[in-house]
């Protein structure tokens, strides 16, 4: 096929087709048999509304969803080509900005996988996120574009009037196939104006006039939101994204012959975040408009929606100040307005309210009335919710709340990532763990077979030789192929504490200045994108970007200890850089991660955790036990009480103990100042040693002990591939086909 496709394009063989004309061969090829699965089968459709969808490069991951992965990767080998540098050439979108949108995205995979009838429906930003470039070891962002005039986009004839107030945008709805693994093919529908102008952003920037509506609605994933202009601008996004949904909703469902008195017969909305929340007065609206009486109408919608919470951090949980709502959209003021004065003659309990004394509308607290479902994304995170954060809500609607524990798609995670690590398995226990992700438990009765143990260590090794060669290659960055390779990559937040790390990273340097030198040589590697307003995660980075010249240039230390930071970390870079990893790094102070999503990537495939018990951390580690993960720190609780009480003083860690306070000195040393800008190395040291709202230096000294016994018991290879091999058996849990099943089973119903 894709040899006629070539023909047909080009008028010449596969085999004389330069690699760009074979990818966009492939793309075609790929959408036409997608074409094929697509299924209109099902009453009941799921709707999985998100800001963000983190889809990452799709090819190989369709072939492989369409079972034609190996047949085309043979037929390019046959004519001299190379998959993998094909795919090389596939832009990355950065339609999301971390796990909340990876999350998304694996789930639309198993929604696929499964055969449920569910789409996504978002928006499609022309420019992403951003993209991070190193400059004067600081992070710099520069736009992202990635729609090329070939893509994975195909336009619909869909389109809406989308009224802000008196003023009115036309929509277009663009759709992006999502193969099931041998299943049927769903949607995500991005949704577009056609006045967009990339043009009005300036070069070499992100910035751009965030009044003109009409040019800027889709250029960028959270532009923004330092000023009224931005945050109006996200008011506008959200309320362009829910109102595309809602009428494709209502347009749905009356084509399958609901009266829409019976909508919720006919459609489920997952509200991922609060981002999309707007949705339900939207939806009050138009069936009001379309003759149901108002009162139905709530009811109607209230048994339509469920909502997922991702986060206890305050600053996310969205409050917008009703003017805003009223410039934006006036239309919904009466319907938000109506909604909070049922929960006011209801309850009495400003806690519970939706606009508040200080008229701030608590967007959450929508979701959460006017649902059927509240769920948290791991155990640990929904009891947290229950009894801390949330419990006035759990106090009200207790048979509401239900927890989803998190996972990813082993065919992104597992099959494309890791080829070899997938044919060991195939060879010990068969390939059932493809369909069904449990039986990856039967691995574990090869524990103590020495030859499986070995091909385990020598996958690795295989993944970290790739690794070194895509970094010597792009970023001009040598590591070591032998060395321990600990990772920490993820979005950078303080709560994250990569901060905490880099102080490791001090100490480890200052340990083999002082003459004692690791058995086995370390690169620590992280891997980041701070938001472009959050000045401490930047300096954050400009702390690691600066130790990585320091270390790597001095010949007495870089011989046993490398720092990488990778540039502009996204979805393909994971995929290089978890296969290779030996110690997973997952050091959130306890109680602020919600799950985590890498820290089951790097379980699956073959990575041992260092973690404190925090999120999904909790549940890994009652699966693969105490001698198959490392934990330190301390308990939620007493993170939480450290909060309630106010007694964490990070002035007494830092002053009292005269080895933090080295650690946290040598930011100010003059070899570093000289690498870096004063400035913001005195910021960050006086936050860390001043404030450190999230406790770096209270778990410090036991994270660095704990560091230290996971990198001894690394020398012992055969224990630690047993490790190794107990995670990898253990993680079918975590495989997002679980998750959905769950979130179907309890929540949408469909058949
Ligand atoms: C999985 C993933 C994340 C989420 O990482 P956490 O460590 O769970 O926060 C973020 N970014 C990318 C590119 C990912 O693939």
């Amino acid at each position: 096929m894709l040899r006629e496709i070539c023909k047909r394009r080009y008028g010449r063989e596969l085999r004389d087709c330069s690699n760009q004309e074979i990818y966009y061969a492939l793309l075609e090829m790929t959408k036409e048999l997608s074409k094929k699965r697509e299924s209109n089968e099902g009453k009941k459709k799921l709707y999985y509304i998100s800001a963000e969808f983190l889809i990452g490069k799709l090819l190989s991951n369709n072939l492989i969803n369409l079972g034609v992965f190996e047949e085309v990767k043979k037929v390019l080998e046959e004519n001299g080509k190379s998959l993998y540098e094909i795919e090389e050439l596939e832009p990355e979108p950065s339609l999301g900005n971390g796990g909340l949108g990876r999350l998304a995205a694996c789930f639309l995979d198993s929604i696929a996988a499964l055969g449920l009838n569910g789409d996504g429906v978002g928006l499609n930003y022309h420019l992403g996120l951003f993209k991070q470039e190193f400059e004067k070891n600081s992070q710099k962002e520069v736009s992202n574009p990635w729609i090329e005039n070939e893509n994975w986009l195909v336009k619909t004839d869909k389109t809406y009037d989308i009224y802000f107030g008196e003023r009115k945008v036309v929509s277009r709805m663009y759709d992006i196939d999502v193969p099931g693994y041998e299943n049927r093919t769903n949607k995500l529908h991005l949704f577009d104006i056609e006045s967009v102008d990339e043009s009005i952003v300036r070069p070499d920037s992100i910035d751009f006039d965030k009044k003109n509506i009409e040019k800027n609605l889709t250029l960028f994933l959270y532009p923004d939101d330092g000023d009224e202009d931005g945050r109006l601008l996200r008011i506008y996004q959200q309320y362009f994204m829910v109102s595309n949904a809602a009428q494709l909703i209502l347009d749905e469902a009356r084509a399958k012959g609901s009266n829409l008195h019976d909508l919720y017969d006919y459609a489920v909305i997952q509200i991922n975040d609060t981002h999309p929340t707007m949705v339900i007065p939207e939806l009050i609206r138009l069936l009001n408009k379309e003759g149901i009486l108002l009162d139905e109408a709530v009811e109607i919608v209230a048994k339509t929606c469920a909502y997922t919470n991702h986060t206890i951090l305050a600053e996310a949980l969205e409050k917008w100040p009703i003017y805003y709502l009223e410039r934006v959209v006036p239309q919904l003021l009466p319907i938000i307005r109506l909604l909070d004065k049922k929960v006011k003659d209801k309850y009495h309990d400003e806690a519970v309210d939706i606009i508040d004394k200080n008229n701030l509308v608590h967007m959450a607290h929508i979701d959460i009335h006017y649902g059927t479902s509240v769920n948290g994304v791991a155990y640990l995170h929904t009891e947290i919710l229950k009894n801390t954060e949330l419990n006035r809500f759990y106090q009200l609607y207790p048979n509401k709340f239900n927890n989803k524990t998190n996972g990813i798609t082993f065919r992104r995670w597992l099959l494309h990532c890791n080829e070899e690590l997938t044919s060991l398995i195939e060879s010990c226990i068969g390939d059932g763990f493809k369909k069904d992700a449990d039986k990856l438990e039967e691995l574990l009765k090869f524990q103590n077979d020495t030859e499986v143990l070995k091909k385990l260590l020598d996958v690795k090794k295989a993944k970290k030789h790739q690794l070194a060669e895509f970094l010597k290659e792009t970023q001009n960055i040598t590591i070591d192929e032998n060395a321990i390779l600990d990772v920490q990559v993820k979005r950078l937040h303080e709560y994250k504490r990569q901060q905490m790390n880099a102080l490791y990273v001090i100490y480890k340097y200052l340990d083999i200045k002082k003459g004692n030198k690791p058995t086995t040589p370390i690169t620590v590697l992280f891997g980041a994108k701070a938001a472009p307003a959050y000045t401490i995660a930047k300096d954050i980075i400009h702390l690691i970007l600066c130790l990585e010249e320091l270390i790597n240039n001095d010949p007495e230390v870089s011989p046993y200890l490398k720092v990488v930071m990778v540039e502009n970390y996204n979805v393909s870079k994971a995929a290089k850089i978890i296969p290779a990893c030996d110690i997973s790094e997952q050091i959130s102070l306890a109680s602020k991660e919600a799950s985590g999503t890498s820290n089951m990537k790097f379980m699956l495939n073959g990575a041992v955790t260092l973690g404190t018990m925090d999120g999904a951390n909790v549940e890994i580690a009652d699966l693969v036990g105490k001698e198959n993960i490392y934990t330190f720190g301390e308990s939620s609780e007493a993170v939480i009480e450290h909060y309630a009480k106010a007694d964490y003083d990070s002035t007494k860690y830092y002053a009292e103990d005269d080895e933090i306070k080295e650690l946290v000195d040598f930011m100010l040393k003059k070899e570093v100042l000289k690498l870096g800008d004063t400035r913001k190395l005195l910021d960050l040291h006086k936050e860390i040693a001043g404030k450190d709202w999230f406790m770096a230096l209270l778990d410090l000294k036991d994270y660095i002990r704990v560091k230290e016994i996971a990198l001894k018991e690394y020398e012992d290879r055969q224990a630690w591939a047993k490790k190794m091999l107990v995670n990898i058996a253990k993680a079918g849990f975590f495989s997002s086909d679980r998750t959905i099943a769950q979130y179907n089973e309890d929540i949408w119903h469909l058949a």
